[in-house]
């Protein structure tokens, strides 16, 4: 259970065979303007890795774009619609196959309008994160304890989340739906990035 801190690319060999859980912090929401500063990646083995990015970074990591970009590795997230977006603008790969525990919940969790990571967190597998580093300066040349902590903990729950929401997926029959919705993501987040942020193409006005 370390959280494992690296500037500019992830070590190579440090992550194990399988699914990897992802996530981006950035300076902010809009993906062009705002630079992405960290990214972090879980193989749900109790270690999480933060991927530093300078100001003016060439983001060459070449060690994690190929994690990200491998085909045989399924990327978990939570809202992966920005993350993917924030990875293809910057790292420029896809980072695909994708599973999504928001949207997971939003299919089988019919009962509640409340999907963030840390309800989910708390309602699926008992447990409290915090989220009170979500609106901090992850652009600042010192991330603080509680700045890295936060990152890893956005990792540290994807896997056994997906192994929860799975067993609603099947009781609920919505299996099939939810995974039309994870093979579309990639292409919602390149919308977003190609200028149809807020607008749903499927609308009738
Ligand atoms: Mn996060």
């Amino acid at each position: 259970m370390t959280v494992h801190f690296h500037e500019e690319d992830l070590p190579e060999g440090v992550l194990a065979p399988g699914p990897i859980a992802v996530d981006t912090e950035t300076m902010g929401l809009i993906t062009p303007r705002d630079r992405l500063c960290v990214v972090q990646i879980s193989d749900g083995g109790g270690d999480e890795h933060l991927v530093r990015f300078n100001p003016g970074s060439d983001y060459a990591a070449p060690n994690l774009r190929a994690a990200l970009a491998d085909p045989e590795r399924l990327k978990l997230y939570h809202f992966g619609r920005f993350d993917i977006a924030a990875i293809r603008h910057y790292l420029g790969v896809v980072a695909a196959p994708v599973y999504c525990t928001k949207i997971a919940s939003r299919l089988v969790r019919t009962y509640t309008d409340r999907h963030g990571l840390k309800e989910l967190v708390r309602e699926l597998l008992g447990q409290e994160i915090s989220k009170q580093q979500q609106s901090s300066d992850w652009g600042a040349p010192v991330l603080s304890d509680a700045q890295k902590d936060y990152a890893a903990s956005d990792v540290r729950y994807l896997h056994a989340l997906k192994a929860e929401l799975d067993k609603r997926l099947v009781r609920e029959g919505r299996m099939e739906l939810a995974q039309a919705c994870f093979d579309f993501l990639p292409h919602r987040a390149e919308l977003d990035l190609a200028g149809w942020p807020e607008i749903d193409i499927f609308a009738h006005m």
